[in-house]
């Protein structure tokens, strides 16, 4: 039987650099064939060979309510009726603005964006036109999208190919940015100590996912909050994954830290192109047409996009939605671990909210450092097992994984059997 994923695969790389639009999609760091994927439904998709499979991609994070949920798609269906876009302002793009800040009290005011890329983008361009200042701080092993500035010793897909930073970024913007480690108060504290006067922000994934899971450490969290504050940086907290995930109030909820602005996408466009930044009313008044900050977008508010996030943040408000997803999480790395340590394997696990982390190492990893350590072969070796399962995970050991709400008790147990049965047969 031939594959259609292989056929189309093949077809694409014609066209398409590497076949694909977005690099860790291209299998690079498992191996193997891409799934080529034809349809969504609840907790599954459906490949091009109509294999079945249980869904903890969730496309990146967006689908915090399964695939295809009959609300959005009737919400999306009816804003297209209407109209699929018109460059101006419309009504539902205040609702959603309104939503935004109701259920974050840290957004005093947001802009709504089409990419998680550009939100991070324009809040450095916002943070340096606040402050007058150029440097900016990151992580090693944080992504913040693709624009110059932050591809410099990038995650994700950067570090799925283990380049640790992008040709065709230019050196002169990349020395702007400090790249520090990631739960490392004390190196903080010494960049601030050095330069502190230059800094213009402090960009952080406060929930790490792009680099597998790693959680904050308090004593970070609360040393970039002090910092910022004594020297005047503004601390920008990327929430485009963590943000109605890790809970209602995304990652700096969860810890009650407070940012000066934020960024959002994934879960807030519900599956379409729909991203935001806010927070400081002072700070966000820094930008056109009020302040001397540009930044534009054709299609920005897009009320089909808005229309999906506005239904899908509707959805996720429901009474005990993340006690579910938290729940279902624990269920699942709790089981994994039990039938890794059956078999002997040195495999660990751990969850916040809907994310949920796997790790081929004996102990949870609390760094860039200790990721990188984990048996990358073994991750690989168990995500075509699995999938020959019909568990589609992350193509990559260094990326987070998602339950949604369209998951069963079912599906989760049926996940771990699928484990138990790939690791039996491991030796
Ligand atoms: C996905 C992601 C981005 C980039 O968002 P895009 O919509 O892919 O441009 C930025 N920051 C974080 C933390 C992300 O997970």
């Amino acid at each position: 039987m031939t594959s259609h994923n292989q056929e189309l695969f093949d077809q694409s790389q014609k066209l398409i650099p590497g076949g694909v639009n977005s690099p860790v999609r291209a299998f690079k760091s498992v191996g193997g064939t891409p799934l080529f994927f034809k349809r969504g439904k609840g907790a599954y998709v459906w490949d091009a060979d109509d294999k079945q499979y249980i869904d903890y991609v969730n496309s990146w994070g967006p689908m915090i309510v399964g695939h295809c949920h009959p609300e959005v798609v009737k919400a999306v269906q009816a804003a297209a009726a209407e109209g699929l876009g018109f460059g101006a302002p419309t009504a539902a793009e205040l609702e959603i603005a309104e939503t935004l800040c109701k259920i974050l009290p840290s957004l005093e005011m947001v802009r709504l964006v089409s990419s998680g890329t550009e939100a991070t983008m324009t809040a450095i361009r916002l943070a340096r036109g606040f402050t007058g200042r150029s440097r900016i701080i990151k992580f090693e092993g944080c992504y913040h999208g693709h624009s110059d500035g932050l591809l410099v010793k990038a995650g994700s897909g950067a570090l799925t190919f283990g380049q640790p930073s992008s040709s065709g970024v230019p050196a002169e913007i990349a020395a702007l940015t400090t790249v520090l480690d990631y739960n490392d108060a004390a190196g903080l504290e010494k960049a601030f100590a050095e330069y502190g006067n230059e800094i213009a922000a402090v960009i952080v994934e406060p929930v790490a996912g792009n680099m597998n899971l790693i959680l904050p450490k308090r004593e970070f969290l609360d040393a970039m909050r002090k910092l910022c504050t004594q020297h005047g940086a503004v601390l920008i907290l990327d929430e485009v994954m963590s943000g109605f995930r890790v809970g209602l109030q995304g990652a700096h909820g969860h810890y009650g830290i407070k940012p000066d602005l934020i960024t959002l996408g994934k879960v807030m466009g519900g599956g379409l192109p729909a991203a935001a930044f806010g927070g400081r009313r002072d700070i966000m008044q820094c930008l056109a047409p009020l302040g001397a900050v540009y930044q534009a977008g054709t299609l920005s508010g897009n009320p089909v996009a808005v229309a999906a996030g506005l239904t899908t943040l509707k959805l996720v408000q429901a009474p005990g939605f993340y006690d579910r997803l938290t729940q279902l999480a624990k269920q699942m790395t709790e089981g994994l671990t039990a039938v890794a340590k059956k078999h002997g394997i040195p495999f660990s696990a751990q969850s916040i909210g809907s994310m949920f982390g796997l790790y081929f190492s004996a102990n949870v990893p609390t760094s860039y450092a200790e990721v990188m350590a984990s048996d990358k072969a073994a991750f690989n070796r168990f995500f075509h097992a699995m999938l020959a399962e019909g568990v589609y995970l992350a193509p990559s050991a260094f990326e987070a994984g998602f339950v949604s709400a369209a998951h069963s008790d079912a599906d989760i147990a049926a996940t771990i059997a699928a484990a138990d049965k790939v690791f039996a047969a491991w030796k």
